[in-house]
This record gives structure tokens, C-alpha cells and sequence, in this order.
């Protein structure tokens, strides 16, 4: 749990600090965190006592912005500890959500869970229970691009393909959506292949 000797009685709940040896790993990304590499300890309770988990601040951004934010708020470092601003870890976080949604490899098709979401081509509603189809878009984030997902209606696919921000491919489409779309019915999915129109044809 924690390489540190002794646990003073009073542990705050989140500690930042240059990491004091090169002994403690991050439980986000399990490697080592480097003797003076900023970490985030989260305090837990277990059955031996409390300690701290610890996180390279980095990883605990990209996984726990939570603990990061409310560790920012404490100021859970002594005083001289240079950090980071918590703007930039925020965008970490941004970041690592984008591409973890976009792990679930575009372009496939979802059905809306709700009716809150709204066409990203459109912006009409989608309707709670019908499939939305979900793409790549180029979304800057300061100065950098990723792609990041998109959903649209079926009908409005065509418009967003030719989008000038469009990052899906329109040549194998349907197949892409067949194919990443096994955890959908596939009467749903062929509802929504029915609606793309001219797309990929
Ligand atoms: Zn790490
Ligand atoms: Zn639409």
C-alpha cells in the first residue's frame, strides 16, 4: 500500500509531492514514479491501517480528475512545491476521456439511452431508442487536433461526411458499422445502414 514507515495520525486525504525515493509505483500506470516526479497520494483505509495510494500526478489527471481537483482545492503540497496549473491537468483529463471514447473504435452504431442528446450535424434531438450513428471529428484542444466521436442521426451521415472538420472515411462505412456495432441488434443496425442515403454506395 505505501512504502512510507510511519503513518502520522492525522493524514490528510490527498498529498502532492516530489516523490521521496523511487520505491512507491503509480497504481494508474504501474510504473515506477522517479525519485523527485510529482505524485498524488489518495489516502485509503484498509484493514492494516491508512495510507497512500500513489499516482504520478499526470495519471491521476488522465483517470481521477476528481482527486486531483479536490486535492487542488486542499493545496495538499507544502509550501515551494511547484505544480502544475490545474487547467492543464484538466486538460489531461479531457483528453484521456476523448480518446477512451474513441477506443470504442468509430465509426459504429449506438442507441441513444436518452432523448438529451442532440445531432451534431443538425442539431435536432435524437430520439430516445433509435440508433444514432457515432463519427470522427478533429476537435482542437489548444493547440493540438485529435479526433474525437460525434453522434449524428442515420439521415444526417452524408452531411456530416462532408463535413470540412469530418475525420471518418466514407469508402467501407458499412462495413465499419457492421462490423463495430456487434453489441447492437443488428435489425437496428441495418434500420440505420437504410437511412445513410447515398453514403458509401
Ligand atoms: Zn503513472
Ligand atoms: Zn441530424
Amino acid at each position: 500500500m505505501s512504502e512510507e514507515p510511519e503513518v502520522p495520525e492525522q493524514l490528510p486525504p490527498y498529498r502532492i509531492e516530489g516523490a521521496r525515493s523511487s520505491r512507491s509505483s503509480c497504481k494508474g500506470c504501474r510504473k515506477k514514479i522517479e525519485k523527485g516526479t510529482l505524485r498524488l497520494g489518495v489516502m485509503i483505509e484498509g484493514p492494516f491501517g491508512s495510507g497512500y495510494l500513489w499516482f504520478h500526478l499526470k495519471c491521476a489527471a488522465k483517470r481521477r480528475i476528481e482527486d486531483v481537483e479536490n486535492a487542488y482545492g486542499e493545496k495538499a503540497w507544502d509550501e515551494g512545491v511547484q505544480v502544475p496549473s490545474i487547467e492543464s491537468l484538466r486538460q489531461i483529463a479531457a483528453e484521456a476521456a476523448v480518446e477512451k471514447q474513441t477506443r470504442k473504435t468509430a465509426p459504429y452504431v449506438e442507441i441513444a439511452p436518452s432523448g438529451r442528446s442532440k445531432c451534431k450535424q443538425c442539431a435536432e434531438p435524437i430520439e430516445q431508442g433509435a440508433p444514432r450513428i457515432v463519427l470522427l471529428r478533429a476537435v482542437e484542444f489548444g493547440n493540438q487536433v485529435r479526433n474525437g466521436p460525434i453522434a449524428v442521426h442515420p439521415r444526417c451521415v452524408a452531411a456530416a461526411l462532408a463535413a470540412p472538420d469530418n475525420a471518418s472515411e466514407e469508402p467501407g462505412l458499412r462495413a465499419s458499422l457492421r462490423q463495430n456495432s456487434l453489441d447492437v441488434a443488428p435489425a437496428a443496425v441495418e434500420r440505420a445502414l437504410g437511412e445513410l442515403g447515398a453514403v458509401d454506395r
